[in-house]
């Protein structure tokens, strides 16, 4: 079994090693040591990334794994012969991160724990952000931010965090916060001085201090409780500077400071809401206006309306057949847009033999778009810059002339 040198430093980045066993996975070498630094991907803690360098050849690690049966395989990228003795390097800052995300786990879930009650019941860790889902019904803003209160002022009071092995029978007695689900020989535990003593086989701060901060993200309803997404230590501020960045970029364009944008954006909201309103009223009005032109006492009944209107999109001819078709005389309105997507309106006085429906149909399947409606009004599409105008027109006059 190879000797896991990270259970007793999360520090130690170099170690010198043999190569025990050499094998293939799906195409992929893969290497067994004598002992290791690497830390393989469990208890939601992601694998660390390096180097082994033998005989001055440096080769990468690309994964890192644990085997159910205590084997730790190094994935590299090229192959190594058993007996080799090896270099390895581990990634000093991607391992720094992942110690800063899992140790400020263990200070979260406690703090949860102290403050709600709410256990932990799984923890993941991604590329840009941990998350962990508790178990619970509910989780407040205000109870939220008082775990990260809680969890930073530990954080600040730079608390030791202890390693010991203790055995199994014993870490019952001491009221662990969690126990793994199975055990054989000692309990590694991971003691966070009056404050969390959990068991745990990942790596871990010396003191509290070195998590950095911690800060508290997205909280979500999950199908097990609630999931509470955070980051910490340089993570942190990462993130608090790419907020920072966004929230200026959006005040600028508003002229504000960056905590009166959403007021700012209640305001805009509101405005385009009022103006769409009005813009609405004023297109009815014209469209009624339209109707009193184009509607002509004389015509013969029905009256047949054909026209195009090139600037105008399929909002108004649509307000405008209905407009045509609304009062007491017979009318067909055979009306086109130009605007946005070309739009075809067909729309007779209810009560009359055509049928508008069936005659968007013929049209569509001519022009090569899609549409259909009732016997009284339909309404076609055809994709932008599809046909041209003259085409359209003469496709109206071309309807007209069936009725
Ligand atoms: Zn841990």
């Amino acid at each position: 079994m190879t000797d896991r040198l990270y259970y007793h430093d999360s520090f130690l980045y170099d170690f010198d090693a043999r190569v025990v066993e050499a094998l293939m996975f799906d195409g992929k070498h893969a290497v067994v040591l004598d002992r290791t630094a690497f830390y393989p991907t469990s208890g939601g803690q992601v694998h660390d990334l390096g180097m082994l360098t033998a005989d001055g050849q440096q080769i990468a690690v690309t994964e890192v794994a644990d085997e159910e049966n205590g084997r730790i395989l190094h994935f590299a990228s090229e192959k190594l012969a058993v007996g080799t003795q090896v270099h390895g390097a581990v990634d000093a800052a991607r391992r720094r991160d992942h110690v800063q995300q899992h140790s400020g786990q263990h200070v979260l879930s406690a703090a949860f724990i102290q403050l709600f009650n709410m256990p932990t019941v799984s923890f993941h860790m991604g590329e840009e952000s941990c998350t962990i889902d508790l178990e619970t019904a509910g989780l407040s803003a205000a109870q939220a931010q008082k775990a990260e209160q809680l969890a930073n002022e530990v954080i600040a009071e730079n608390r030791p965090v202890a390693i010991r092995f203790v055995p199994l029978g014993e870490a019952r007695q001491l009221g662990l916060r969690k126990l793994p689900p199975k055990q054989t020989g000692d309990l590694r535990l991971i003691d966070i001085t009056g404050f969390d003593l959990t068991a745990c086989g990942g790596t871990h701060v010396r003191a509290t201090g070195q998590i950095g901060s911690i800060l508290l993200r997205k909280i979500e309803k999950v199908k097990q409780g609630v999931r509470v997404e955070f980051v910490c230590g340089l993570r942190a501020v990462n993130t608090a500077r790419r907020d920072y960045t966004t929230l200026t970029e959006a005040a600028a364009l508003y002229s504000s400071h960056i905590y009166d944008v959403p007021e700012q954006i209640r305001k805009s909201l509101a405005e385009a809401k009022a103006a769409g309103k009005a813009q609405h009223r004023l297109l009815e009005e014209l469209a009624e206006l339209y109707a009193e032109r184009l509607l002509a006492p004389a015509a013969g009944s029905p009256q047949i309306i054909t026209q195009f209107f090139p600037d105008r999109d399929a909002l108004f001819i649509k307000l405008l057949a209905q407009k045509l078709t609304a009062g007491k005389s017979s009318v067909i309105a055979l009306l086109a847009c130009g605007a946005g997507q070309p739009t075809l309106v067909f729309a007779q006085t209810p009560g009359q033999k055509s049928n508008m429906g069936q005659l968007m149909k013929d049209a569509m399947a001519q022009l090569g778009g899609r549409g259909g409606g009732s016997a009284d009004m339909a309404q076609g599409g055809l994709a932008t810059g599809a046909i041209d105008d003259e085409k359209l027109k003469s496709l109206l006059q071309e309807t007209a002339r069936k009725l």
